[in-house]
């Protein structure tokens, strides 16, 4: 192992993972590594929310965008050699790595000292004596946002995305993949809005039910993403800095300004996030 230092960022879908990670990146000189299971293949942009070039402010992604969309499911032991290649590369041109997911089982399966496929769910009530170490020295960043606003967060969340033309975006990968009026569900074809709109476009349901079913799975997503953190924080025992975003997304809801957003954001997020990671370097 290379460096011996990384940056974890974790929490639901939506909490503001992915502008944390540019304003870190961008502060400590880092590199972003994708821990999204969905954003690592190349397709439905907008439906599995990759951020955009622009957005990215000239960082470094790695493992987006990197697989092809038909390529299917992908084994936990395939993420973690790939991303443990790309953080080496990271150390070794002297830049910090910043993993970001995401999706708890990628982590998990990255961060491990030892990683046993015997273990099947590693988050799982079963599994009562599991506790595993990181590999790394890490330091987790945890962005947090209650349910209650999170879930309103997200329902405007998905109509955001209609109007950025997630339902086109969907069609098109529906007309490409589908057999029987179902798209395989596997790999990309399980991200969330593939299996609700498909309902729709073989006429089965309402757009709007379908959109529905997708504002309710995307927050069946956040709630498990939650309780898998609990798990590594709770039992496992690993350290995390609490991040609260409420009040920043709590702003955007109500239509705040722009300037108070990025104020409430500063003052709870990005200052804690950085302060902690000036310590842990
Ligand atoms: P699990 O083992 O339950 O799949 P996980 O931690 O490995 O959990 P998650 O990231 O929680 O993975 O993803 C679980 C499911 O949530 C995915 O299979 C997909 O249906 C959906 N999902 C996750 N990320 C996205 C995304 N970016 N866009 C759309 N759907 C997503």
């Amino acid at each position: 192992m290379l460096g011996n230092k990384l940056v974890v960022i974790i929490g639901a879908t939506g909490t503001g993972k992915t502008r944390l990670s540019i304003e870190i990146a961008k502060a400590i000189g880092g590199e972003v590594v994708n821990g999204d299971k969905m954003q690592i293949y190349d397709g439905l942009d907008i439906t599995t929310n990759k951020v955009s070039l622009q957005d990215r402010c000239g960082i470094p992604h790695h493992l987006i965008a990197s697989i092809p969309h038909n390529a299917g499911d992908f084994p936990v032991s395939f993420f973690r050699y790939a991303a443990k290649t790309t953080i080496n590369c990271i150390a070794r041109r002297g830049h910090t790595p910043i993993v970001v997911g995401g999706s708890n089982s990628l982590i998990h399966g990255l961060l491990v000292d030892n990683f046993d496929l015997s273990i099947v769910d590693p988050f799982g009530q079963l599994e009562v004596s599991y506790q595993p170490t990181p590999q790394w020295q890490c330091c987790f960043l945890w962005v947090h946002v209650n349910e209650v606003i999170l879930n309103e967060y997200l329902k405007r969340r998905v109509d955001g995305m209609v109007d950025a033309g997630l339902v086109e975006e969907i069609e098109e990968y529906f007309d490409t993949l589908s057999v029987n009026g179902h798209v395989p569900y596997v790999g990309l074809g399980k991200a969330i809005g593939v299996p609700e709109l498909s309902e729709y476009f073989t006429g089965r349901v309402s757009c709007s039910d379908a959109l529905s079913m997708m504002k309710t799975n995307t927050q069946i997503l956040a709630r498990s993403q939650v309780t898998k953190i609990h798990r590594m924080v709770d039992v496992w025992g690993w350290h995390v800095h609490a991040l609260d975003c409420t009040e920043t997304i709590l702003a955007h809801l109500t239509g705040s300004n722009k300037y108070m957003e990025d104020l409430v954001w500063k003052r709870d997020v990005s200052d804690s996030g950085l302060a902690a990671i000036q310590d842990f370097l």
